[in-house]
């Protein structure tokens, strides 16, 4: 629903919103979200504290929330409404006590953000709710007025759980901060681990569901996997320490190997860290180090990802909440890629609690159907990666090339190390282009072994070179030449905008030269999140999460002044950084370059603050101008005309936040998407050779699902001269800030 048509039309309305279960960072930018729609829809927010207690205790247990409770929480992680685990709201008496406290309160809509457990009981509470009224006014707590006016409970729920585990969404609420938590942990033990050529035992949460340990063990290069889904054959053990040795012989310094809490074997009987060190010193003669990350995975800031996507999912679940009919069943809301999802309540929740069943009878297969294909993908790649048979393999005679182009963007050599160990483990030889088209053009080439890559894989920049030069018609003569004396039989393009201009340009003019006449693909990344044939490149959640960073820097370095901030980001011609960073910084106005700025509008947002300042106790205000947002409407200016018009309420100051985004390391969404995506490439591009199909392919991401797109095809959906996407769909976002972000009264 877009915001204007929801602006004041639930007046005299209340909702309650809830955290329970177990804690998760991005609960509060939920809770957030949920209260600001509410106050713009004209309804009135109640927080329900400490999880269900809070409306079994009644009173001060449901408080009235005002805009300002919403100040200052976004970037921190745990729940500002606190969570519990009531066991009296499992029983008929507790649950008539919280149905009389809503009602009590006038409360009949309900968010309630929180695991499987906590969606249960409020599937259950709603079903309930019809009994439960008609008890409590039989036995006169309520009065038939009151059970007439509140008919049915008409609620939504948020998944916030770091175990990522609902099924039919990709990501809830919590796991991709759990992911930094445990990027950082990993990156820190593989560097103690390679020098000290030692072993360590990781052990990640996740009681019936794999994922966080999966995608650990991928961002984080572990060698081995026990996780719920896949228990490990008999005689596991034996398997494990030969791996790690071979591994070892083929020159790999560390082992890593990384267990899921809820690893169980076969027959049932749960894996322990202690048992696979045991196994491992036992097996490689040497000392094993066990590291268990515990609520590390829990604490800590929430990631970008983890602010913008429970305030998106906050904003829609509220929306349809408040405007809902007793009729409509619940819903869960959670996101599928760019896409939000809504989930039956009464389906979904059963079948994501349905996995433990499975894994216990040892259906494993079915559990991982319903994880979705990419889990499958994701494991598939890692099986690949640590099979000790990788580094030698069945050679064929075919070459590919890896070539970057385009400005610099984490995660171009997470790619290119990535497509290098599968192009080798898959019987390729990969060739690194140096320096772009520039080196291509000069012949500069170099073979790529399995050991050249392992440094560079979770580094920033690009060690194979990238440039921001797309060569012109007459250097194609010089680039097929290349092409051709270096025998290479497809091309692989990691990159930006560059990149695609120049595929562009080779799919129109190749029939003039055999050496383009290859198959070609092209994976992106760019931290402008503007390519062709994809919702995401990889390098834009790093740069995403910087700009984050960055924002609740200033935010602390302001807390004592009155001020105002203006920050610039990167991002060209595309308002992804800007708007996302803006949404998950809590910014008060962005400024973006598919928006143009005029002085009416300045003059609105100068209106704006000064009344902010002057009438709501404002003491910071925060807008996020992307570097192309208008020629003349500079960083600088809007700074001056903020600074002159304020007229001493304030000061002003602006942050350029620079090239240190494109140089970021590569967040664990950015790694995972890379591994994807590459491995589409890969596997894409062999089966071309082998049909001798030359076609140019844009290998992406869409509703979290992986495309193919042709070039031509991917480029028309482009706006050519502002190097962007025609419809970006994270446009329709900015009117999510403006009506969360803007105190009620200056609306
Ligand atoms: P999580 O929500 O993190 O999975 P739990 O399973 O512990 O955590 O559930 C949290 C709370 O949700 C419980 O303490 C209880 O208050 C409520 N709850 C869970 N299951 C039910 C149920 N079947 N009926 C009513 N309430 C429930």
């Amino acid at each position: 629903m877009k915001p204007e048509e929801l602006r004041n039309t639930a007046t005299g309305t209340s909702i309650g919103v809830l955290t329970s279960g177990g804690d998760a960072q991005g609960m509060n930018a939920a809770i957030r979200a949920v209260m600001r729609t509410a106050l713009f829809a004209g309804a009135t927010p109640y927080a329900v504290r400490e999880g269900y207690q809070g409306m079994i205790d009644g009173g001060d247990g449901i408080t009235q929330l005002s805009w300002e409770d919403g100040s200052g929480i976004l970037g921190k992680g745990g729940t500002a409404i606190g969570t519990y685990r009531c066991k009296e709201f499992t029983t008929r008496e507790g649950q008539l006590t919280a149905a009389a406290n809503l009602i009590e309160k006038g409360i009949d809509r309900l968010i309630v953000i929180g695991g499987d457990g906590s969606l249960a009981g409020l599937n259950e509470f709603h079903e309930n709710w019809p009994d439960l009224i008609e008890e409590l006014t039989d036995q006169n707590r309520i009065t038939t007025d009151q059970a007439k006016a509140h008919p049915a409970l008409i609620c939504a729920g948020l998944m916030g759980s770091i175990d990522n585990d609902l099924v039919g969404t990709d990501m809830t609420i919590g796991v991709d901060s759990a992911l930094h938590r445990i990027r950082d942990a990993m990156d820190a033990i593989s560097s103690t681990a390679a020098s000290h050529q030692r072993c360590f035992v990781v052990e990640i949460m996740g009681r019936n569901c794999g994922y966080l340990a999966l995608a650990a063990a991928l961002c984080g290069g572990g060698d081995y996997l026990l996780i719920p889904e896949v228990p490990p054959e008999d005689h596991w053990e034996q398997t494990m320490v030969d791996q790690l040795k071979r591994s070892r012989q083929a020159g790999h310094k560390d082992s890593i190997v990384v267990v899921a809490e809820g690893a169980k074997t076969r027959d049932g009987q749960p894996i322990t860290t202690n048992q696979v060190r045991e196994t491992l010193e036992q097996g490689l003669n040497e000392e094993v180090r066990v590291t268990i990350l515990g609520h590390v995975q829990r604490g800590g800031t929430p990631s970008a990802y983890d602010r913008w996507a429970p305030t998106w999912l906050g904003f829609e679940a509220t929306a349809h909440v408040l405007t809902a009919t007793c009729t409509q069943p619940p819903e869960v809301f959670g996101l599928r890629g760019e896409q939000i999802v809504r989930l039956p309540l009464d389906k979904a929740i059963p079948e994501t609690r349905s996995v433990a069943t499975l894994i216990n009878d040892a259906q494993y297969d079915q559990v991982l159907d319903m994880r979705g294909t990419e889990y499958r993908h994701l494991l598939g790649v890692f099986n690949e990666l640590t099979n000790p048979e990788r580094t030698e393999p069945k050679k064929t005679d075919k070459r590919i090339g890896i070539i970057h182009a385009g400005a610099l963007a984490p995660g171009m050599n997470t790619a290119a190390a990535t497509a290098t160990w599968l192009g080798i483990s898959r019987g390729f030889q990969m060739v690194g282009i140096n320096d772009s088209f520039v080196g291509l053009a000069e012949g500069r080439l170099q073979e790529l072994a399995w050991k050249d890559v392992d440094a560079w894989a979770y580094e920033a920049g690009a060690t194979l070179g990238t440039r921001r030069h797309t060569p012109v018609v007459e250097e194609l003569y010089a680039i097929s030449r290349a092409l051709e004396t270096a025998k290479i039989d497809a091309l692989l393009i990691i990159g930006g905008w560059t990149g695609y201009n120049t595929a562009s340009i080779i799919n129109i003019e190749r029939s003039r030269y055999p050496g383009l006449q290859i198959p070609i693909a092209a994976i992106p990344v760019a931290i402008d999140n503007n390519l062709p044939g994809t919702v995401m490149a990889v390098g834009a959640d790093a740069a995403l999460n910087h700009v984050v960073e960055s924002i609740d820097q200033v935010r602390m370095s302001a807390s004592a002044n009155r001020r105002c901030f203006v920050i610039e980001t990167m991002g060209r011609n595309s308002g992804f950084l800007a708007l996302m960073g803006g949404l998950a910084g809590g910014a008060e106005q962005v400024y973006l370059p598919e928006k143009p700025i005029t002085m009416e509008s300045l003059g609105q947002d100068i209106t704006w603050i000064k009344k902010s300042f002057d009438d709501n106790g404002r003491s910071f205000f925060l807008a996020v101008r992307n570097e192309n947002a208008s020629k003349n409407y500079t960083t600088d200016t809007i700074a001056h005309l903020l600074d002159e018009e304020g007229q001493g309420r304030y000061d002003t100051r602006t942050l350029i936040i620079g090239h240190t985004q494109q140089g970021v390391t590569p967040t664990p969404a950015d790694r995972l998407l890379a591994t994807r995506l590459t491995e589409t490439a890969i596997t894409h591009l062999a089966t071309q050779i082998t049909n001798h199909d030359t076609s140019i392919t844009c290998v992406g991401t869409s509703h979290n699902a992986i495309t193919l797109t042709p070039i031509d095809q991917a480029m028309a959906a482009m706006d050519p001269d502002a190097q962007r996407p025609q419809d970006p769909w994270w446009m329709p976002l900015k009117s999510i800030l403006d009506s969360l972000n803007r105190e009620q009264s200056t609306h």
